[in-house]
């Protein structure tokens, strides 16, 4: 029989990675907003239109890129953020697998513009569908913007499967929300067809809290915060009393990464027992503060998912630490529990 196994073309590599990294349009905002991040902007702007499908753009004023450096980060694999294994372990950027770019550009358009500080001049570069179609010089700010347009244009399964403007646009806003609760200290913007949704200074974090979810978020929130070998936590539950029938705003951050712990949200529900109806919901927004070689994110390809070493001491530390924040509050248990 003859050999016929064969490596697989770099656009096509890239097309199969972009599966999983890009699901939708929200997908494409969370890697661009964490890039703007990795590269220490201190004001980011979102824009996008008809819920990204036409476009999402992200405007940063961080360390931006040399042409040659533009050029590389939209092949795979190509990172500034980690060079061995071992950084794996010790990770402090939200990227590390060099894929992000190198996906989205296999299945949009898309358009950069960078210049770092030292530079005179910037690049301009445009890719579609894995392909280069220029680099020039070009006049802009410190910075990076890239915008990125007709999303899933070679992959018509992926485009039709995309929901309603207002959904997609649901989505977008809620990883928006996620990037600027882990980042206050930065300041967000994001418009939508023209209008601004959301601008965010910035600010500390009972603040940004507060810009994101409105006036009556401040006096619902009860201050948490404990320091221990294996975890510093901060942040806020809401009061007992304003546990919601439907899961609301429930917010973890691992070294300021957004993540979903099925586990670590029991711990919290449980320091609230006795003191909310079984049927409803409390809010929070814990920020736990971890060595970062005692926890894997190189789970998924969307990082929202990490391995603790010690899940079960955490779940301790967090329960008993807002039962203590909620008993300085002196909540006392006035609901009636009808059986
Ligand atoms: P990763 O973030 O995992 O390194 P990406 O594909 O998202 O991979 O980005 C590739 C590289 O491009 C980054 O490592 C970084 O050097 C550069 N880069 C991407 N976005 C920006 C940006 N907004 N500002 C400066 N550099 C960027
Ligand atoms: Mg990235």
């Amino acid at each position: 029989m003859a050999d016929i196994i064969r490596l697989l073309p770099d656009h096509v590599a890239n097309q199969i990675a972009a599966g999983e990294v890009v699901q939708r349009p929200a997908s494409v905002v969370k890697e661009l907003l964490e890039n703007a991040i990795d590269a220490g902007s201190s004001l980011i702007k979102l824009i996008v239109k008809d819920g990204g499908k036409t476009l999402i753009q992200v405007v940063d004023d961080g360390i931006g890129m040399t042409d040659t450096d533009a050029r590389l980060s939209f092949e795979r694999h190509a990172t500034s953020k980690i060079t061995n294994a071992e950084d794996l372990f010790n990770l402090s950027t939200k990227g590390f697998r060099g894929e992000a770019l190198a996906s989205i550009a296999a299945i949009a358009h898309l358009e950069m513009h960078t210049k770092p500080e030292n530079l005179e001049v910037g690049t301009h570069i445009k890719i579609e569908g894995s392909e280069v179609v220029f680099q020039e010089v070009s006049v802009t700010p410190k910075g990076t913007s890239i915008a990125v347009k007709n999303l899933f244009f070679n992959i018509p399964a992926r485009r039709n499967f995309l929901k309603s403007d207002q959904v997609e646009l649901r989505h977008i806003i809620d990883e928006f929300h996620r990037v600027a609760l882990a980042h206050p200290s930065i300041a967000f913007n994001l418009y939508n067809n023209g209008s601004e949704l959301f601008n965010l200074p910035k600010s500390n974090l009972r603040q940004r809290l507060v810009n994101v979810f409105g006036n009556k978020t401040n006096p619902k929130l009860v201050p948490v915060e404990e320091g221990t070998q294996v975890v510093n936590i901060k942040g806020f539950v809401c009061k007992p009393e304003f546990a919601k029938k439907s899961r609301g705003e429930q917010f973890f951050f691992v070294n300021n990464r957004f993540i979903k712990s099925p586990y670590l949200h029991h711990a919290v529900v449980s320091a609230f027992e006795g003191l909310i109806k079984t049927d409803t919901h409390p809010g929070y927004f814990l920020y736990l503060e971890v060595n970062p070689s005692s926890i894997d994110i190189n789970i998924h390809p969307t990082k929202t998912e990490i391995k603790f070493d010690d899940e079960h001491t955490l779940y301790a530390i967090l329960r008993s630490t807002i039962k203590h924040s909620l008993g300085q509050f002196s909540v006392v248990p006035a609901l009636d529990f009808e059986k």
